[in-house]
């Protein structure tokens, strides 16, 4: 049976040794922080890293430990850390000021730039991040439509706020869902996206659905992969029942293509939900979408047509340290290749793990879309060849499966051992300054963390 427990292993001593500043940091964080963190995926035992610095596709801990960086800010860094060209945007904005309570022309710049790559975007609206994205659509969707029920699918993620807190893979329960109005709960429908056919049913034949929001590529931005076919589905109906379709491309937008996971399929939400990359690494998102729902936020169109505007307000919308890096990342996106080669990176590190798991026997298998990567952990022993794992020949459980698997988080912590930091899924998020000396270098690093767990009986 793998050693499910954190004591007497090898791979756990050795990290607690590299990593007592990081521990120390942890401790003192613990009478500062709800179990001392700040943000819930940074959970990790026995404690997590505090990172020094970070540079390009690498960064160091406090403990001057070196990692081929593979969390990528979350999705944000699609060009890297401390990239010069984003560096230079936010240095010349933050002498020229920081807040000018103000319209301002980046502002202009970086909606252009929006519109130029994501088709669908006839209207813009910043907001301060991805959760304020959603939270936004949902609303516009409601009033829009005049109908109450949202209707989202089972362990997508759409940030942290009330309408979507619930039926996630970190809050599946849709019952009783503490500090949420049953309200709230009551008006989100929450739909199994692997039975097309059901939600299919249900969207054609009941009136009071207002909008659906999804995660085109599948939960948690595709570890449990969606095909085209499902979105496809999904599109047509709600087109044709009048009901708002609001894509979350918080991860995917700027990164499937240059014009989101929508350009890549050619299927067009109504609205749809941005931050991350949208922002160059700083706070920031935007709600873009079809100007007749969009104008429910114009002052002028409502007062003309005599509806209530949709408020919205926000300290932060369209910073100009945000719209500098936003402004100079989308450039760099919309002239340059990095999502192509972000893209290109992302397939040859799958390749790279995918040959490690088969030369060392493992039924694991690397997957995902463009320059983001999965960790197929398969702790059912469904028999696999890692080099032809086709990721939509599975069903979701499968997938969902890996979460249980019990040797996850000691994978992680190995893999950073062998100088190399994953996303806690686990997977791997590329940007355009990783290269193929980092590639060749994860994938010793994963060769020798699978011989260490298979040394301690983890595997
Ligand atoms: N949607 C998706 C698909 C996400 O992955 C995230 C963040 N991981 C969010 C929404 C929330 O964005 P933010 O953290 O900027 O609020």
């Amino acid at each position: 049976m793998p050693d499910t427990h954190l004591s007497n292993s090898p791979i756990i001593a050795a990290y607690t040794e590299r990593t007592r500043k990081s521990a120390s940091l942890f401790r003192d964080a613990q009478d500062k922080f709800p179990g001392g963190l700040v943000h819930d995926s940074r959970r990790m035992k026995p404690h997590p890293i505090y990172v020094d610095r970070a540079e390009g596709a690498r960064k160091w801990d406090v403990d001057g430990n070196e990692y081929i960086d593979y969390y990528g800010g979350h999705g944000a860094l699609l060009m890297g850390h401390t990239h010069p060209t984003l560096v230079a945007a936010v240095n010349k904005q933050i002498a020229r000021g920081t807040h000018p309570a103000a319209c301002h022309e980046l502002e202009l710049d970086w909606a252009q730039l929006v519109q130029l790559l994501i088709h669908s975007a006839e209207r813009v609206r910043f907001t301060s991040s991805g959760t304020e994205a959603n939270l936004l659509a949902i609303r516009l969707a409601r009033a829009f439509t005049g109908k109450t029920k949202l209707v989202r699918f089972e362990n997508h993620f759409h940030g942290w706020q009330d309408h979507v807190a619930f039926g996630s893979k970190y809050t599946p329960d849709a019952e009783d869902v503490p500090g949420v109005l049953k309200g709230i709960v009551e008006n989100v429908i929450v739909a199994d996206p692997h039975d097309a056919d059901a939600v299919k049913e249900m969207l054609e034949s009941r009136d009071d659905i207002a909008a659906v929001i999804m995660e085109p590529t599948g939960a948690s931005s595709g570890q449990v992969p969606l095909g085209r076919d499902f979105a496809k589905m999904v599109r047509q109906v709600t087109q044709d029942r009048g009901i708002v379709l609001i894509f979350d491309e918080v991860v995917t937008g700027f990164r499937m293509s240059p014009g989101g996971l929508q350009a890549a399929w050619g299927i067009f939400p109504d609205i749809t939900g941005l931050a991350k990359i949208l922002a160059g690494g700083l706070p920031g998102g935007a709600v873009v979408g079809r100007r007749d729902i969009m104008e429910l936020l114009d002052y002028d169109v409502a007062e003309a047509r005599g509806f209530q505007k949709i408020s919205h307000h926000g300290t932060y919308n369209a910073n100009p340290l945000a719209a500098a890096a936003g402004k100079a990342m989308l450039t760099a996106i919309a002239e340059e290749d990095v999502t192509e080669r972000a893209a290109e990176m992302g397939a040859k590190l799958r390749d790279a793990w995918n040959a490690v798991f088969a030369a060392e026997d493992m039924p694991w298998a690397a997957y995902g879309l463009t320059s983001t990567t999965y960790i197929f952990m398969n702790p059912d022993g469904i028999n696999i060849d890692p080099q032809a794992f086709d990721q939509f020949a599975h069903p979701a459980d499968a997938f969902l499966a890996t979460d249980r698997h019990p040797a996850r988080a000691k994978l992680r912590l190995a893999l950073m051992l062998n100088g190399v930091d994953v996303s806690s899924k686990p997977g791997a998020i590329m940007s355009s300054v990783h290269t193929d000396d980092d590639v060749a270098e994860t994938a010793e690093a994963m060769r020798r963390s699978v011989r260490m767990l298979k040394e301690e009986g983890a595997v």
